[in-house]
Parts: structure tokens; C-alpha cells; sequence
């Protein structure tokens, strides 16, 4: 068994974009920037968000952090979106989810210039995708990708199970997995919650995709030998022996699941980490095509 190891791939990526855009400071063209919109208080989108902009800093982008009380009227929230749209110096915007219930999480994705969706959620990003153009690929499938593409792992003809649909997550997956690429290739099952006999589908693959959000669910006997398996999941545990007073849990039960794998992704340090290294990317190639 080999971990996939999120945190090392993640750092030669960040290593790789903080060269090209030392270049790019050079040759006097532009300094990547990234803007969050943080919308309330929730302890887990604090953290990502406070990550992703300590990222930005240490590979030399630049960033800018709006951040709105949880009653915030859905106007507001619109105008700083059409003023960072508008932004010459923004490179990319990113709105961290979820967001309070007054404010309607498609209407604010829709917004986002597509030049500038690094998140990857816009319908045109989405519709590029599935149709295999280059596009913004939402981070964490792509973080993924480039997690395969990193240990060459053959995933030709291969059968891969994802689990969980979500726009975000499980359905774009399915998509990249199945397309005719390297990664990919692979043939795609994708299950939900209405899926039955999951644990037979899951003992028939040979990639599996946790992404549903309930801690430890893949067991030991769902799981062929030499599977691989990339965990997805990021559920906060109470854990009182932690200076935080919470663990992460992934969606595999790892401890009895990992020798039966070929390849696994531990969590923390999987594909969370890969996820902000996909978000720095898209957003370094956001900077590329507004100067091409
Ligand atoms: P979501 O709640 O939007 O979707 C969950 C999906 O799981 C749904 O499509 C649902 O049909 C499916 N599902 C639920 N119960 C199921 C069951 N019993 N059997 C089969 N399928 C079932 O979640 P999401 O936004 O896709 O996130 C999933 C998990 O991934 C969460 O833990 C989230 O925190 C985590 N996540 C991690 C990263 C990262 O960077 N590592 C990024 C995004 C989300």
C-alpha cells in the first residue's frame, strides 16, 4: 500500500507556480490575485479560507478578503461581486460555501465573471468541461487529477466508482474520470443516496471516490484488494485531546481500509491539501489568458 501523499504533491505544485510567477513579476506582466468572499462565521469555511489566503501569500499571489456578517442582505454580497468582476487587478474570485439561507447560492456562482471563476462552478466552466474544452476545473476533482497524474497511475480502462453527486465534488469527478485523457479513461459508475447494492458495486471497482461527507462509511469489506481509493470527506470529530477540540475524519474508515489498497489518501493531508493547490492553479492560468 502507498498513500497518496497530498501534502507533498501540493507543495511541488505551489513550489512550481511560485517559480512561473516569480517570472511573471519579473517580466513586469502581473502579480496573481485572488479574492475570497467569506459570508459569516462558520469555524470550517474560516479555516479554508484563512488557508487559501495564507497559500496565495506564500507563492508570491496576491489577495484580498471581503468578508460579510452571516445577515448580510443578498445586494450587498452582489455588488462586491460586480465590483471584483470589474476589478482589473482581480484575477480570480472565489466564494466560500455554504452561504446563510437569505442568500441564493446560484444566483451568486452565475454572477462570477467565467474569466475569473477559479472555483470552476460557473455553468460555462461546467459546460467546457463536460465537453472536454479547457476550462476552470472545479479543485477539488482537478486536485485530484493532478494528484493521479502525479504517482502515473494507470487508470486506462479502469473501473471507478464515485460516490456523492454534489456539483461541486462527486458529479464533475465522474465526468473528468470518464473523459479521454490522461488521467481518465476510466468507466465511470456514480453513486448516490438513492444508489442500491452499493457495497457490490464498490467490491467491482478498482478506483474509488469517497465524497459524501459521512465519516469512516467505506469499510474494509466494500474494498477489492489493490483498489485504490481517494477520500474526499472532511468531517469535523469533537476530539478533546486536540488543542482545536475537533479531528477530521474522511469518509473511509482508513485504519482497516488502507491494507487492502493499492493507493490511498489519508486524511488530513490528502486531497484537502490538493484542493488549494488546484485553486492557486486555475487561478495563475486566469492570469495566462487575460494575457493572451
Ligand atoms: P454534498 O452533501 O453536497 O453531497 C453528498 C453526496 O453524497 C450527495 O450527492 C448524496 O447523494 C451522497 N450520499 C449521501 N449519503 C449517501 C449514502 N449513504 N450512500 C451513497 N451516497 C450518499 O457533499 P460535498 O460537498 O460533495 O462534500 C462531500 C464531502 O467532501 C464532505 O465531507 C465535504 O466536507 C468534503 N469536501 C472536501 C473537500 C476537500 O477539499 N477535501 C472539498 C469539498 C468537499
Amino acid at each position: 500500500m502507498q498513500i497518496l501523499d497530498g501534502k507533498l504533491v501540493s507543495q511541488a505544485v505551489k513550489e512550481d507556480l511560485k517559480n512561473k510567477t516569480d517570472i511573471l513579476i519579473k517580466e513586469n506582466k502581473k502579480v496573481p490575485h485572488l479574492a475570497a468572499i467569506l459570508i459569516g462565521n462558520n469555524g470550517a469555511s474560516e479555516t479554508y479560507v484563512a488557508s487559501k489566503i495564507k497559500n496565495c501569500h506564500d507563492i508570491g499571489f496576491k489577495s484580498t478578503l471581503i468578508r460579510f456578517d452571516a445577515a448580510v442582505n443578498e445586494a450587498e454580497v452582489i455588488e462586491a461581486i460586480h465590483t471584483l468582476n470589474e476589478d482589473e487587478d482581480v484575477d480570480g474570485i472565489l466564494v466560500q460555501l455554504p452561504l446563510p439561507k437569505q442568500i441564493n447560492e446560484e444566483k451568486i456562482i452565475n454572477l462570477i465573471h467565467p474569466s475569473k471563476d477559479v472555483d470552476g462552478f460557473h455553468p460555462i466552466s461546467v459546460g467546457k468541461m463536460v465537453q472536454g474544452l479547457p476550462s476552470f476545473i472545479s479543485a477539488t476533482p482537478y486536485g485530484i487529477m493532478l494528484l493521479l497524474q502525479h504517482y502515473k497511475i494507470d487508470t486506462v480502462g479502469k473501473h471507478a466508482v464515485v460516490i456523492g453527486r454534489s456539483n461541486i465534488v462527486g458529479r464533475p469527478m465522474s465526468i473528468l474520470l470518464s473523459q479521454n485523457t490522461n488521467p481518465g479513461n476510466c468507466t465511470v459508475t456514480l453513486c448516490h443516496s438513492r444508489t442500491q447494492h452499493l457495497k457490490e458495486i464498490c467490491l467491482q471497482a478498482d478506483i474509488i471516490v469517497a465524497a459524501l461527507g459521512i465519516p469512516g462509511f467505506l469499510k474494509e469489506d466494500m474494498v477489492k484488494p489493490g483498489a485504490i481509493v481517494i477520500d474526499v470527506g472532511i468531517t469535523r470529530i469533537e476530539d478533546k485531546t486536540k488543542k482545536s477540540g475537533y479531528a477530521l475524519k474522511g469518509d473511509v474508515d482508513f485504519e482497516n481500509v488502507a491494507a487492502k489498497c493499492s493507493y490511498i489518501t489519508p486524511v488530513p493531508g490528502g486531497v484537502g491539501l490538493m484542493t488549494i493547490a488546484a485553486l492557486l492553479t486555475n487561478t495563475y492560468q486566469a492570469v495566462l489568458q487575460k494575457n493572451n
